[in-house]
């Protein structure tokens, strides 16, 4: 007899799980049962659901990064025992725990979609509860004995996403993410319809495992006008700081002032990496365009290309916990490493 596919459910936190403090209305996380009790349907599923639920679940406000690693380590030691995950998270920073997955991930070939809600299950309006249901059926979808979707996602409101090109955009609405430089990965509406195409696939020969050492010396600059050099001096000069990101206007502009230029050059050959990226939602950073960006260039700066915001902090954790040599991680941080860029 064929062995049931079988789904490892990981639950970690967030509105998914919470409920209303009777008193002051405020949600805070609640077990697992929770979301069990409210869904049967999880019973009735067909495949074999097992669980572990995060002892303390955590509002993803308040996650670190030790919450990636202990993903990753629970990923790996069960990769080979099941046919694919779900991992119940807060919206909050999911998009960046995704991130963080699909580099720490290396050679997975089991698919990891994340999702979570925007009300708790418990309540009548709630979207947990589809959500829940179709990750669990895109983690289980299978083709010639292979995974459809090998790949670190989010799954919400009916929307595939690659993990590392999610932003989320809505504290209010049930279509919480986007992926505004790369195409969703499949729709679910009466059917589950793949685009096959914008999936990316593992090498099946290699052996799944995993880097988590993660350097958490990184900062984020988001300019605006008016930005003063004693703040920009104040960021530059923390202490261990080892990458900086500067988030510049459209396409990869920012101020041209001499004191702004002569930090960014003398940090930069102190050893810090700046990387550019476009506080535009979607679009990309193409830094000679313009005067402004062309200066940043000259002092220095890389480009993170069509990269979020997300994907970039926790690429630059991934590979300064590599304790790669700076021109590598320059080299890396303008490459796609998985499929977070388009060049
Ligand atoms: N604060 C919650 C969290 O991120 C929000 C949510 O789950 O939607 O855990």
């Amino acid at each position: 007899m064929p062995q049931k596919t079988s789904i490892l459910i990981i639950y970690t936190g967030g509105t998914i799980g919470m409920i209303a403090n009777p008193e002051t209305g405020a949600y805070k996380p609640f077990n697992f049962e929770q979301i069990s009790k409210q869904i049967p349907a999880l019973k009735s599923f067909g495949f074999l659901l097992e669980t572990i639920s995060f002892e303390k679940p955590i509002d993803s406000a308040d996650l670190k990064p030790d919450t990636w690693v202990k993903l990753s380590k629970i990923l790996r030691k069960n990769h080979n025992k099941f046919d694919g995950f779900v991992i119940l998270h807060g919206t909050d920073t999911m998009a960046y725990t995704a991130s963080a997955l699909s580099f720490i991930l290396q050679d997975f070939y089991k698919p990891v979609i994340l999702t979570g809600s925007q009300l708790p299950v418990e309540m009548l309006r709630t979207d947990g509860k589809e959500n829940l249901i179709t990750a669990i059926e895109i983690a289980a979808a299978k083709e010639n004995g292979k995974a459809i979707v090998p790949e670190v996602c989010i799954y919400f409101d009916n929307k595939l996403f690659r993990g590392n090109r999610t932003t989320k955009r809505n504290a209010e609405y049930f279509d919480a993410f986007d992926s505004p430089n790369y195409p969703h990965l499949a729709e679910a509406g009466i059917k589950i319809n793949y685009s096959r195409g914008n999936i990316k696939y593992p090498d099946y020969n290699k052996i799944p495992t995993i880097h988590n050492d993660l350097d958490t010396n990184v900062a984020i600059i988001k300019m605006f006008p008016g930005i003063s050099q004693n703040f920009i001096e104040a960021v530059f000069n923390t202490k261990d700081l080892k990458a900086v990101i500067l988030e510049t206007f459209g396409s990869g502009n920012a101020i041209m002032d001499d004191w702004f230029i002569n930090i960014i050059e003398t940090a930069n050959k102190s050893g810090i990496i700046i990387l550019n990226i476009t506080q535009c939602l979607g679009g990309a950073v193409i830094a000679e365009k313009y005067e402004t960006g062309k200066k940043l260039v000259t002092a220095g700066v890389i480009s993170g290309y069509d990269i979020t915001t997300e994907a970039a902090v926790t690429k630059l954790m991934y590979l300064l916990g590599l304790k790669l040599s700076n021109e590598e991680i320059k080299t890396y941080m303008q490459e796609s490493i998985a499929g977070e860029i388009t060049k």
